[in-house]
């Protein structure tokens, strides 16, 4: 306890383009449940949970010790997409927690272990099936960081860091984006893709978050997402919903559109499908669409195993019965109920939210990342997200308690007090 906060090999040798480590200037050295350690031995409150790979907490101790455990019996660690009773398991688990009891009829894909690489094998399969190029994307869109993904993603900064033009991708708008979408939300898209003159090729596939996380906490109401899912299957479009972020109980049920009552052709999952932390990723497409040649979606990471062990273990425990999703959306009303009231003390503030995933969102952009930058100065990790980096966005694992939750939204609403009551301005 009590070194010297040191960065020099971070500063000396890191590259400029870590991005989380200048919010959080501290260095972390353990982890349990809500909760991270620095080498001081301060405590932080994670209301962040590895932008939603953490759902389950740090270091979920039932997951731990079935890891341990496999890894002390020798399990396969490195498995390419060899059959391993690890994934047998894993296969198991996902019929019998997660299609069946829904009813869902998906073959199963193990891309690499990462949300873009399954957004990437998602985008080549629904062109390949259709044999169209363009994708439908959204405004404020995240899906990755690689070629593919960055073109149906928004924000200008990251987009601009692609170096190359990104193409066959056309944004619309997503839900709310445009003032008066009450009316006839998708107006302009049916029109266009109804009018071969339009200069909108037919796309192969619409790409869509039901809530946009990186975007702003922007959510699509189930009705929106509804008659999106119409729209497309109306002319063939494939529906693929990027459950990356939103999946994996984010917002209550399991997937985030089941709330929208959709049935996607194309769903990504990875970030907390693998439960401990673990990179791993899916790709479940309907089996019609499976036209995969062997190996043609390849990738060296995509049999970690351990991930495997750790996902099927998380499946069984928290997906066998519905009191994770349950205690998700009553968690979620009590962090709804704190920031309508905060919201409602402050001007120029307001939430937005679903689940356990919710923002604070500020009239004045920089005042989010102050109050961010407060609340870690008083051991809360928050980040912002939103265009602007106007939206502070809230994001604790699901196994959180409510007295924890409690305990940083308390902190939170220090910080927006200490900011909005222009300390820090
Ligand atoms: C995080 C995220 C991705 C990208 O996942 P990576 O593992 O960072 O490649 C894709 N889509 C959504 C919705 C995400 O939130």
């Amino acid at each position: 306890m009590m070194t010297t906060l040191d960065m020099t090999i971070f500063e000396e040798l890191e590259s400029n383009v870590r991005g989380y480590c200048r919010a959080w200037p501290t260095v972390f050295d353990s982890a349990s449940g809500a909760w991270l350690r620095d080498e001081e031995g301060r405590d932080y409150l994670d209301f962040f949970a590895g932008a939603g790979a953490l759902n389950y907490g740090h270091n979920n101790p039932v997951l731990k010790q079935a890891l341990v455990d496999y890894i002390m019996a020798d399990g396969i660690t490195h498995g390419l997409d060899m059959s391993t009773v690890a994934k047998r398991r894993l296969l198991e688990t996902i019929q019998r927690t997660i299609l069946a009891p829904r009813d869902l009829d998906y073959k199963v894909q193990f891309p690499g272990p990462t949300g873009a690489n399954a957004v990437e094998a998602a985008l080549k399969l629904a062109r390949k099936v259709t044999g169209r190029t363009t994708i439908l994307n959204f405004t404020n869109a995240f899906h990755g960081m690689t070629l593919g993904a960055l073109a149906v993603t928004g924000n200008a900064a990251k987009r601009a860091g692609a170096g190359v033009p990104l193409l066959h991708a056309t944004p619309m708008p997503y839900d709310g984006y445009l003032p008066d979408a009450d009316e006839d939300p998708f107006l302009w898209m049916e029109t266009i893709l109804d009018d071969a003159s339009s200069g909108v090729d037919k796309p192969a596939a619409v790409i869509v978050e039901t809530v946009q996380g990186e975007g702003g906490v922007n959510i699509a109401r189930p009705e929106w997402l509804r008659s999106l899912a119409h729209l497309c299957a109306a002319r063939e479009i494939l529906l693929i919903v990027d459950d990356v972020q939103m999946g994996c109980g984010r917002t209550g049920p399991f997937f985030s559109f089941e709330a929208a009552d959709i049935t996607p052709d194309i769903v990504t999952l990875s970030k907390s499908i693998g439960g401990y932390g673990l990179p791993m990723a899916l790709v479940l497409m309907k089996p019609e669409l499976d036209q995969w040649a062997p190996g043609e979606h390849n990738g060296t990471f995509r049999g970690n195993n351990p991930a495997f062990v750790t996902a099927q273990v998380a499946l069984d425990h928290y997906w066998s019965d519905t009191l994770l999703a349950a205690s998700t959306m009553a968690k979620g009303e009590l962090v709804h109920r704190n920031l309508i009231e905060l919201s409602s003390a402050y001007p120029g503030l307001s939430t937005r939210g679903r689940g356990l995933v919710h923002g604070l969102v500020f009239e004045e952009p920089s005042q989010a990342g102050k109050v961010c930058q407060v609340a870690f100065e008083h051991g809360l990790l928050t980040e912002t997200s939103g265009a602007c980096d106007e939206v502070v966005k809230l994001l604790p694992p699901l196994t959180i308690t409510d007295s924890e939750l409690e305990h940083g939204l308390g902190i939170l609403a220090e910080s927006v007090a200490t900011v909005c009551d222009g300390v820090l301005k």
